[in-house]
């Protein structure tokens, strides 16, 4: 999972243009570390009190998990110790009007399916997201992924990638699947967004995978700290799964530090409004449940994450 919280975007916090991304008045954000993820230096508390100041109504709690002994997320925090911190503080903080659930960002890959199988069976999340980071026998880790991307075409750099989201959106192992296209961040300095996008059909076993299976697609809003300045998935990306017949969809701002905390989530809400959504999909208590989107015109323009 070495590809959630890297210094560049960690130290900033914030994009090259420096708008005040700060949301307001949200009701949640569903992706988010605390100093329990090997990435994370937040205390939960902080997010707290950020999200009572700024009416984000509901949190998610969901430090990494990895399985590979070679990923930083493996067995780095126990489970036990990851759920009472969350518990303990949802108590602490519900009087103040903030719900705080108890989640986990797994890292999935074929290669130890059978183990996330099992981790999910016999640990209860409130919220599960399932996402392919740069794993180490990939070609997408920094010291391997230019030479991967030299001399072959757009598919064939993104096929090892879009194997596995393909198959975690279809393991309906998980409530959502994380940054659906982060590859693109992998692969940033051989192709641009708008080129990845003009190849949108590659993503399209991956989406239809997620519709089929049930499982909710994630804008993931940290993309707007990253060089393409756009959410996973890009916009031309959550065209096609509404083409696509796709409608189930939440959000968060996979914040690593305090200042990134439900960053650019205005702008993510707004994309999704603008793209025909009317609800976020969230399970609360073991029940899915929708949760109506803000209306549209309260929300700042998409455009201002341009
Ligand atoms: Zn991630
Ligand atoms: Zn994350």
């Amino acid at each position: 999972m070495s590809g959630d919280g890297s210094s560049v975007e960690a130290a900033a916090g914030r994009s090259p243009d420096d708008r005040d991304r700060n949301a307001h008045d949200l009701p949640l954000d569903a992706h988010l570390h605390t100093d329990l993820s090997p990435d994370g230096d937040v205390p939960i508390d902080v997010y707290a009190a950020l999200a009572v100041e700024r009416g984000i109504r509901e949190l998610a709690i969901t430090d990494h998990v990895d399985f590979d002994a070679r990923d930083p997320a493996y067995e780095y925090a126990s489970f036990e110790r990851r759920e009472r911190t969350v518990r303990e503080a949802a108590e602490r903080w519900a009087p103040r009007g903030v719900t705080i659930r108890f989640g986990a960002e797994l890292t999935y890959n074929t290669a130890w399916d059978a183990d996330l199988r099992r981790h999910l069976a016999t640990h209860a999340y409130d919220f599960t997201i399932g996402s392919v980071h740069d794993w180490p026998d990939s070609p997408y880790v920094p010291w391997k992924v230019r030479s991967w991307a030299t001399g072959r075409s757009l598919a064939e750099a993104l096929g090892p990638y879009l194997e596995q989201i393909t198959a975690a959106a279809r393991s309906g192992l998980f409530d959502t699947i994380g940054h659906i296209d982060v590859v693109r961040r992998y692969l940033h300095a051989s192709w641009s967004a708008p080129e990845i996008y003009g190849a949108v059909e590659l993503f399209e076993p991956a989406l239809r995978a997620l519709i089929g299976s049930g499982t909710a697609l994630e804008l993931n809003s940290s993309g707007y700290r990253h060089p393409a300045h756009e959410a996973y998935p890009g916009p031309p990306l959550l065209a096609r799964y509404r083409e696509l017949g796709g409608t189930v969809v939440t959000a968060g701002s996979d914040a690593h530090r305090e200042q990134q905390f439900a960053w650019g989530l205005e702008a993510a809400y707004r994309v999704l409004a603008e793209a025909g959504i009317t609800a976020l999909t969230f399970r609360r208590d073991g029940v899915r449940t929708r949760i109506p989107l803000p209306d549209p015109s309260s929300i700042p323009s998409a455009g201002d994450a341009a």
